[in-house]
C-alpha cells in the first residue's frame, strides 16, 4: 500500500530551508524499496546556519521562566497529538515497524514533552551551609547552551523528544540531525514545534550528510554539548571529536542484552514478554534480547514455546492490517543477520525455525528476514559478542546462577538485561551483579519518560529520561556572596 508523502525542507531559524547547494536525497521504504519523499542533503554550511539560529535564540530562551517554557512545550505536545496518526504512518513507511508499534512510539514522543515541561519547574539549586562567616554559598542551575543531537532511525520520533524535551525545558536550544533513513518523521515532528510558535531557532533540524554535519557540530565552539544515540563506533568518534573543545557529551550506544530465564521462571509470563521484546521492531532495538540464557531444566520447554509464538508472527509491510513484524532497515542489515546465523550454524548451533530471507510475492521488493530461533549456542560464536539487530533468538543453556551471571557480563556492552525468576532474593542479587544500566525483572518494559535510560561500559555515558536526563543539560554555578553582618 503506497501512499504519497510530499517532499520536505529542513527546519532551522523558524523557517523551512533547502540545502544551501540545493542537493536532495530520498528516504526509502524498506518494505517495498519505494522512495517515500525527497529531503535536503545538507552539509557543514547548513549545520552552521542552524547553529547560528540556535545560538541567537539561546539568550532569550534561557532567560524565560521555566513555567513559560513549559507552557510552550505542552503546546508542542498538543500539536504532536494532532499529528499523531500522520507521524505514525510516516514512521512505518520510513522505518518499517508495524503501524501499531509506531503508534506506541508516539505515546512516548508526546509524554516526554509533558513530563519534562513539568520537571523543568523543579530544576532546583540550593543554599549551602557556609563554613565561612559573612558569606553565603548559592548553587544555581543553568542550561548548558546550544546542544547538538544526533539520532538513529529505529525510534525516529520518540528519540527526538527524549533529547529535545529536557534540553529545551531547562533553557537550552538544539540542532538535531535525524538519521538518513528517517528524515521525514523528524521534519514532521519539527513542524509541531513551529506550529506551537516556539521562538525561532530554539529547535532546529538539519538533514543530510552525517559526517559533515557531525564535524560541523563538533568543530563549533558555540555547541556546548552533544547528545548522541547510535552505534558504539560513531559514539567513539564523537567522544574523540568532543575533546577539542571539551564539550559535554552523552552517548546511548549499542547493547547486547542478556535475558536469563531461571529454573523457577513463570513461563506463562516470561515467554510472551521475551518474545515481544525479541521481535519488537524486528529485533532492531538497542535493548532487544541478544543472548537468551535458559536453565537446562526448562530449556526444551522454552524452545518449544518460543517456536509456538514465532509461528503466530505475521511478517510483512507494517502498513498492512494484522502484520506483527516488518522488514529490516537496509540490505546491509539483512546481510549481517544472515552472516551471523550462518556462522552460528556452521559452528554447531541448531536451527529451530527461520534462518532465511523472505523473498518473492509480497516480500519481493522488501528487506525481510524470517523470525529465527537457534539452540545450542556457544560463547565463542559471533552472535554472542555482537549486537544482532535482527529477528533472531539465540538460546544458550546454563546450569547455575553464577555461571549465568558470568556469561551475561562477558561482553564489553552494558545497556539492558532481563531476568525471569519467582525468587525475590535472586532477583535482587542478580540485578546487583549484572553490569548493565538497566535490568528488567519479570518484565521487559523498561522505558518511560520518568525512568533513567542508559548504559555502562561501552554502551554509553549519561542517562536519558527521568531527573537524570535533565541533569545532562544543566550546569551548576556556584555564587559565593559576601553578606556584611549589619548592626
Ligand atoms: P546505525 O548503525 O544504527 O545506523 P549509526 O551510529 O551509524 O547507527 O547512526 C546513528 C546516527 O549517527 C545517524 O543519525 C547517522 O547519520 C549518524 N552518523 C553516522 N556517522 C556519523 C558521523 N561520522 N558523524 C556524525 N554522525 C554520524
Amino acid at each position: 500500500m503506497s501512499q504519497k508523502i510530499p517532499d520536505r525542507k529542513m527546519m532551522y531559524g523558524g523557517g523551512w530551508h533547502s540545502a544551501l547547494d540545493g542537493a536532495t536525497f530520498g528516504s526509502v521504504n524498506p518494505a517495498n524499496a519505494e522512495v517515500v519523499a525527497q529531503v535536503p542533503l545538507g552539509g557543514a554550511a547548513d549545520a552552521r546556519a542552524a547553529v547560528d539560529a540556535a545560538h541567537a535564540a539561546f539568550p532569550a530562551w534561557s532567560r524565560r521562566t521555566a513555567a513559560d517554557r513549559a507552557l510552550l512545550m505542552h503546546r508542542v505536545a498538543d500539536r504532536l497529538e494532532a499529528k499523531r496518526e500522520e507521524i505514525a504512518v510516516t514512521i512505518t513507511m520510513e522505518e518499517g515497524k508495524p503501524l501499531a508499534e509506531s503508534r506506541n512510539e508516539m505515546r512516548l514522543t508526546i509524554d516526554s514533552l509533558h513530563w519534562y515541561a513539568e520537571e523543568a519547574r523543579r530544576a532546583y539549586g540550593s543554599w549551602i551551609p557556609d563554613p565561612v562567616p559573612n558569606r553565603r554559598l548559592l548553587s544555581m542551575r543553568q542550561p548548558v547552551g546550544v546542544c547538538g543531537a544526533i539520532i538513529p532511525w529505529n525510534v525516529p520520533a520518540a528519540m527526538i523528544t527524549r533529547k529535545a524535551a529536557p534540553a529545551l525545558a531547562v533553557g537550552c536550544t538544539m540542532v538535531l540531525k535525524p538519521a538518513e533513513q528517517t528524515p521525514i518523521t523528524a521534519l514532521l515532528v519539527a513542524e509541531a514545534f513551529l506550529e506551537a510558535d516556539l521562538p525561532a531557532g530554539v529547535f532546529n533540524v538539519v538533514t543530510g550528510d552525517a559526517p559533515a554535519i557531525g564535524q560541523a557540530m563538533l568543530g563549533d565552539e558555540r555547541v556546548r554539548k552533544i547528545s548522541f544515540t547510535g552505534s558504539t563506533e560513531v559514539g567513539r568518534l564523537l567522544l574523540r571529536g568532543s575533546a577539542e573543545h571539551i564539550k559535554r557529551i552523552s552517548l546511548e550506544l549499542g547493547g547486547n542484552a542478556p535475558v536469563i530465564l531461571f529454573e523457577d521462571s513463570d513461563l506463562d509470563k516470561a515467554i510472551p514478554a521475551l518474545c515481544a521484546l525479541k521481535f519488537l521492531n524486528a529485533g532492531q532495538a538497542c535493548i532487544s534480547a541478544n543472548r537468551i540464557y535458559v536453565h537446562a531444566s526448562i530449556h526444551d520447554a522454552v524452545a518449544e514455546r518460543v517456536k509456538a509464538y514465532v509461528a503466530k508472527l505475521r511478517v510483512g509491510d507494517g502498513m498492512k492490517e494484522g502484520i506483527t513484524m516488518g522488514p529490516l532497515i537496509e540490505a546491509q542489515a539483512v546481510e549481517k543477520v544472515e552472516t551471523l546465523v550462518n556462522e552460528a550454524r556452521a559452528r554447531g548451533a541448531e536451527l529451530l525455525v527461520g534462518g532465511e530471507r523472505l523473498t518473492g510475492g509480497t516480500y519481493a521488493r522488501g528487506l525481510f528476514y524470517a523470525p529465527t530461533i537457534l539452540t545450542g549456542m556457544k560463547p565463542g560464536m559471533r552472535m554472542a559478542g555482537q549486537e544482532i539487530f535482527g529477528p533472531v533468538a539465540p538460546l544458550f543453556k546454563f546450569e547455575s546462577e553464577a555461571e549465568a551471571v558470568v556469561a551475561a557480563n562477558d561482553v564489553p556492552y552494558g545497556l539492558a538485561a532481563y531476568i525471569f525468576t519467582e525468587d525475590m532474593a535472586r532477583a535482587i542479587r542478580v540485578s546487583e551483579r549484572l553490569e548493565t544500566g538497566m535490568v528488567g525483572v519479570n518484565d521487559v518494559r523498561i522505558g518511560a519518560a520518568e525512568a533513567p535510560f542508559g548504559g555502562v561500559k561501552q554502551s554509553g555515558i549519561g542517562r536519558e529520561g527521568g531527573r537524570e536526563g535533565m541533569e545532562e543539560y544543566l550546569e551548576t554555578k556556584l555564587v559565593a556572596i559576601r553578606v556584611d553582618p549589619g548592626a
